[in-house]
């Protein structure tokens, strides 16, 4: 990308206009002296660290044409900090990493990359994962099995998942610490990630240390514990665990994983395919959740840098349109950190491209596709410190680190959903003052908009559906609630309720069916009506005209039948209306109406007495009362069962009964020769016959007597 040589053209004409030819850098900056170091590649790569003295306006622009891997870039004089965007020229030193090929190319347009050591292969011979000591790193494994420590041990608000696994089959690891963390709330999310630069290694400890915090305090820090309670955290500490593993810059494709997301100039689409596995499982988790905000975490300087990483043209600013809440809550990080507070920028902050460009990093990409709040946060001039600093590190940056989540519940935040059905959308929530969407969490409809302070004007928008225009006041110290229930995007709609009604057999019984516009114009509309079994009459042929969003009624009485129809019960009856718009007959709704009859089939049964005794030979004779107790006329069917000695029921089956009315049933028990004493137990049952799940039963009992009149022999015949 061609570059024009202006950047430092106000102060040239400044100079040339105060007539002087007085051009001098400031400070007491020269060509430092070579160091007569051997290149040191990082593991994965042929590319080496090498200072670059920039000498010249311009030099810088050289960096970024031949596309090369910048580190950092810093004042040659040490003493003086980073001249921002339109200051007088300084000399600047930077570090980057060249193959023998891209020190030759610099070489020829008049740069020369000067091998320095690299820091981080000495480091790792001396302290890296798997030597001994109080100084040494971790290893891998070793950061694995502690977060699963701090998993396991508090399974109520940690989750342990891989999102996908690096160039070398490791897994990408991340922490998920929430109240209820299973369920998607209505909270924000919110990630930490860390050691991009695999060589950068403070990031992961401190974002470990960040989560041991709070499922310690969980739920006695009253602070702590709202950030757990309120809000989906997410930890990704090793984000390059090959780079770690081997101390490299890179992934073990040699690839720079902070300069290989979709760029908004150099490679405008938002897609995983192409990128390195690392990146990609960054892009989909993205996808897979609504970040509202987020920070990685990096080493080598001492700044928080914020979007954008890159712009058109380093001579034309261009700012995010956040930009003040980016440099708000930047110097609200810096401010709480020593070590960045004083790490050579004025407030501990810069924009990417006032710095130096590089395009294909995170933040951008998280800001400009996402929506998300994020933020490269350069933890200190020591890419891999000593493992024994880290209690240092820690102190720096705690304060900072739960002040700057706590951001994430300010500004405004509410619901989207659909207005007619209350189903959450998947709608994005623009601030007319800014001109930056955020993304609604489809599960839930959430969005979390961060605000400073102020008055602002909120538009929800999601396809399909009419835009809401809400004005805001956001205030400090919490997030204004605002929902928006967004009605579809169309001129002529309806919606039909149904409606459900019951009565008595013979009763007549009225739906109401409640007739709604859903569109933008007023309308009226033609009612129809296809009815069920049962007789039905529409009593509202036409409704309207009804304004958008207003609500008539139509009616329409249905006859319940004396009797059921057809075999066995038939207690419901559906019908169906139709409602058409008169303004467009094209759109239509149905809805239905069922009546339900209170069909109860009853019937009692009770006889005179329950048990009688006779001599053998004689018979007994129960008389029984069947009573119709339902609501239909109906006829029942005796049946005797489980006795043994002859019985006869007369009649088996009764006349039609209208509700209430009895029939008499005479039961007749012959007792057959046998020893005294033995006993018949009948059971009589009558059953419905508009439905043999309905009947009533009674028992009799019959007794044999002892025979006081065995003595008698009667005689016959002759
Ligand atoms: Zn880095």
């Amino acid at each position: 990308m061609p570059r024009m040589s202006c950047r430092w053209l106000p102060f040239l004409l400044i100079v040339v206009l105060i007539g002087t030819v007085f051009l001098a850098t400031p400070g007491q900056a020269k060509v430092p002296e070579a160091l007569d170091v051997t290149p040191e590649p990082y593991p994965f790569s042929d590319r080496y660290p090498a200072e670059v003295y920039l000498g010249s306006p311009g030099d810088l622009d050289i960096l970024v044409e031949l596309e090369l891997d910048i580190e950092t870039v810093r004042p040659a004089d040490s003493s003086r900090p980073f001249p921002q965007y339109g200051a007088p020229f300084e000399a600047l030193i930077a570090v980057v990493n060249v193959n023998p090929e891209e020190a030759q190319r610099l070489a020829d347009r008049g740069l020369s990359a000067r091998p320095i050591p690299n820091e981080s292969l000495r480091a790792q011979r001396l302290y890296g994962p798997g030597t001994t000591g109080p100084e040494a790193w971790p290893t891998f494994d070793q950061f694995v099995t502690r977060m699963q420590g701090i998993a396991m041990a508090h399974p109520d608000i940690v989750r342990m998942v891989s999102i996908g696994k690096s160039v070398n089959n490791r897994d990408l690891w991340v922490l998920k610490i929430s109240d209820n963390p299973d369920v998607e709330e209505d909270e924000p999310e919110f990630k930490y990630s860390a050691n991009h630069h695999g060589d950068e290694t403070v990031g992961i400890e401190i974002t470990l240390r960040l989560a041991e915090l709070l499922v310690s305090s969980y739920p006695t820090d009253t602070m702590l514990t709202e950030l757990v309670d309120e809000m989906e955290i997410w930890l990704w500490p090793i984000y390059n665990p090959d780079g770690y593993v081997a101390s490299s810059r890179y992934n073990a494709h040699g690839e720079d994983l902070n300069r290989n997301f979709p760029d908004r100039f150099t490679d405008p689409v938002d897609d995983p395919a192409g990128h390195e596995p690392e990146t990609q499982a960054a892009m989909y988790w993205g996808y897979d959740h609504r970040f509202v905000m987020g920070a990685n975490y990096h080493g080598g300087a001492a700044v928080v840098n914020y979007p954008w990483d890159a712009i058109e043209d380093p001579y034309d600013p261009e700012y995010a349109p956040d930009d003040a809440l980016y440099y708000d809550y930047g110097v609200g990080y810096s401010s709480r950190n020593s070590r960045i507070w004083t790490g050579g920028f004025p407030q501990g902050v810069t924009r990417g491209w006032e710095w130096y460009m590089i395009y294909g990093g995170m933040q951008d990409w998280a800001y400009h596709w996402r929506g998300e709040h994020h933020v490269c946060i350069e933890l200190g001039d020591s890419k891999k410190p000593p493992y024994t600093d880290m209690d240092t590190y820690w102190d720096e940056n705690q304060e900072a680190m739960i002040w700057w989540m706590q951001r994430a519940l300010r500004g405004a935040r509410g619901l989207v959903t659909d207005a007619l059905t209350g189903q959450p959308l998947d709608a994005t929530v623009d601030v007319a003052e800014i001109g930056k969407i955020v993304r609604t969490d489809p599960d839930v409809g959430d969005y979390h908009r961060l605000l400073l302070p102020g008055t602002w004007t909120l538009v929800c928008h999601a396809d399909g559906y009419l835009d809401q225009t809400w004005v805001v006041e956001v205030v400090d110290g919490t997030a204004t609630v605002q929902d928006c229930a967004l009605l579809p995007d169309v001129q002529f709609g309806v919606m039909v309720g149904g409606s459900e009604a019951t009565g008595q057999p013979g009763e007549t019984v009225t739906h109401t069916f409640t007739i709604t516009n859903v569109g933008a114009a007023v309308d009226s509309y033609g009612v129809s009506l296809t009815p069920g079994d049962w007789p039905a009459t529409l009593l509202d042929p036409q409704v309207g005209p009804l304004a958008p969003l207003q609500s008539g009624q139509v009616r329409v009485s249905v006859q319940i039948p004396a009797e059921p129809a057809g075999d066995g019960l038939l207690a419901t009856d559906v019908l169906t209306v139709e409602v058409t718009s008169q303004g467009a007959p094209e759109i239509s709704a149905q809805a239905q109406g069922t009546t339900h009859a209170v069909a109860d089939l009853a019937v009692a049964l009770a006889a005179d007495q329950a048990g009688r005794s006779a001599l053998a030979g004689q018979a007994v004779t129960y008389t029984l009362l069947v009573t119709n107790a339902g609501s239909y006329t109906d006829t029942y069917t005796l049946t005797a069962t489980g006795n043994q000695w002859p019985t006869q029921v007369t009649p088996t089956q009764t006349s039609p009964l209208m509700p209430g009315a009895a029939a008499q049933i005479l039961v007749r028990v012959e007792i057959p020769a046998g020893p005294p004493g033995q006993a018949d137990t009948v059971t009589i049952r009558a059953t419905s016959g508009l439905d043999n799940q309905v009947y009533a039963e009674q028992s009799l009992i019959t007794l044999r007597l002892w025979g006081v009149y065995l003595p008698v022999t009667v005689k016959t015949g002759g």
